[in-house]
């Protein structure tokens, strides 16, 4: 059983001044009124290029950041690596779609693959499957509409810019994992992914796909999964989220009238997320599994999954990971007792993060869940820190 409440652990890397910092941000942006009008502020400052640099870098950046290159993030990597924590660097430039933005992420994120072939201390490398395609024509070669001889082209130009990163993944040895986005555009990336699982994963589990359970209609996608891999002989590399835009989901199902994608009740993805990681474990000699989660329950269902199977805490196939910045009480806590944890450590210049950055803050804003979590074990270390270790270099 593995004790969350172990603050001590869970900020052994963090210094009095890291736990003050982390304090002050988690309690301002506790307050949703702040974060209603600080975010559209910062959006505006940075549309008319006024610099903010200097108000978001030492705060929210610091925090939820590893720095603003590949080689910047090597501290936090190796700071990390101290208490056998991994990272993944995750490239978090967002929403841009012309070709050169296409062709300047794919170079970034190639070198970022490359990277983590070349260091022991990250096992996986991360993308967002939309900053290499259109959008328009993903939705419809996912079923929106009948695709022209331009949209076949744009697909094919897609499928081959993920056949070069997975290519390049299976020649330095390291894994890399797709995230998913909107439903809309799922279909044809699903479709693409699961084949270069095909192409790439004959060995063992190069090419990770992400299930989001908030998703109705995901087990039954995994069980199919499956039992492809089994049919054709390669491993399966699954990811599992709950999944991170619901509210958008939700309003486009109602505004545009179609079957809302998304589990009826907060139950059902609990209910859908923990049952993916049984069925998984049921096929564990098929399937890796990378359980993205900030959630408790499902981080220590897991490890009895593992235990009750005799598998061991270290076993390869089996990954926990949560967001730089957010969680520490579970990611090291649990890598303390030998599981493999992984941190994702979003990188990227200041201006270009701020989306990913925006909707940190948005999710954590408020007292309810997990600012408030976040909020009392900071305090909680703060208090202990007090009382037990009066004379530790601050
Ligand atoms: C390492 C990592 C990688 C990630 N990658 C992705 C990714 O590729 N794609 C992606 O979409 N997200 C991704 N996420 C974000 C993730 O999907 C969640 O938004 C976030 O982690 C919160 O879910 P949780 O399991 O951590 O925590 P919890 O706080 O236990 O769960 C909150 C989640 O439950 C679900 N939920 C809440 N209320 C309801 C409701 N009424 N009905 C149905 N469902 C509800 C929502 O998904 C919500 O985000 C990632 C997260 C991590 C830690």
């Amino acid at each position: 059983m593995i004790d969350f409440e172990d603050t001590r652990t869970a900020f052994s890397i963090k210094s009095d001044r890291d736990l003050r910092r982390a304090y002050v941000l988690f309690k301002l942006i506790s307050y949703p009124i702040l974060v209603k009008i600080g975010n559209p502020v910062i959006q505006l400052c940075s549309a008319l290029r006024i610099p903010i640099g200097w108000i978001v870098k030492p705060t929210a950046f610091k925090h939820f950041v590893g720095g603003a290159t590949l080689e910047a993030c090597q501290p936090a990597v190796e700071k990390l690596k101290t208490v056998n924590v991994y990272s993944i660097l995750d490239y978090s430039v967002e929403g841009k779609e012309t070709d050169k933005a296409i062709e300047a992420a794919l170079k970034e994120t190639l070198r970022a693959v490359k990277h983590a072939g070349n260091n022991p201390d990250i096992p996986f490398a991360v993308f967002k499957p939309t900053a290499f395609g259109n959008s328009r024509a993903l939705e419809i070669l996912s079923g929106a509409s009948v695709p022209d001889k331009d949209v076949i082209r744009e697909g094919e130009k897609f499928r081959s810019r993920i056949d070069l990163l997975c290519k390049t993944a299976f020649d330095n040895d390291t894994s890399i994992m797709i995230d998913a986005e909107d439903t809309f555009y799922q279909r044809f990336i699903d479709s693409v992914v699961m084949d270069m699982m095909r192409k790439y994963n004959y060995k063992k589990a190069i090419v990770f796909n992400t299930y989001q359970m908030y998703r109705h209609d995901r087990i039954g996608v995994l069980e199919a999964d499956i039992a492809s891999a089994r049919k054709g002989h390669f491993y399966l590399g699954a990811k599992f989220v709950r999944g991170a835009y619901m509210e958008r989901e939700r309003e486009r199902a109602r505004k545009l009238r179609y079957m809302d994608p998304i589990q009826p009740d907060r139950e059902s993805t609990d209910r859908d997320y923990n049952l993916a990681l049984k069925i998984s474990m049921d096929n564990i000699d098929v399937v890796s599994i990378f359980n993205g989660t900030h959630n408790e329950y499902s981080s220590m269902y897991l490890t009895e999954l593992m235990n009750e199977r005799k598998i061991k805490p270290s076993d390869n196939r089996i990954w926990f990971s949560q967001l730089f910045g957010m969680s520490e009480h579970i990611s090291f806590n649990v890598a303390a007792a030998g599981f493999n944890v992984a941190k994702y450590v979003p990188y990227g210049p200041v201006r270009y993060v701020l989306p990913y950055l925006m909707r940190r803050v948005e999710e954590n804003s408020s007292v309810k869940g997990q600012t408030g979590r976040e909020l009392s074990l900071i305090k909680k270390e703060m208090i202990r820190r007090k009382k037990h270790e009066p004379s530790m270099p601050k």
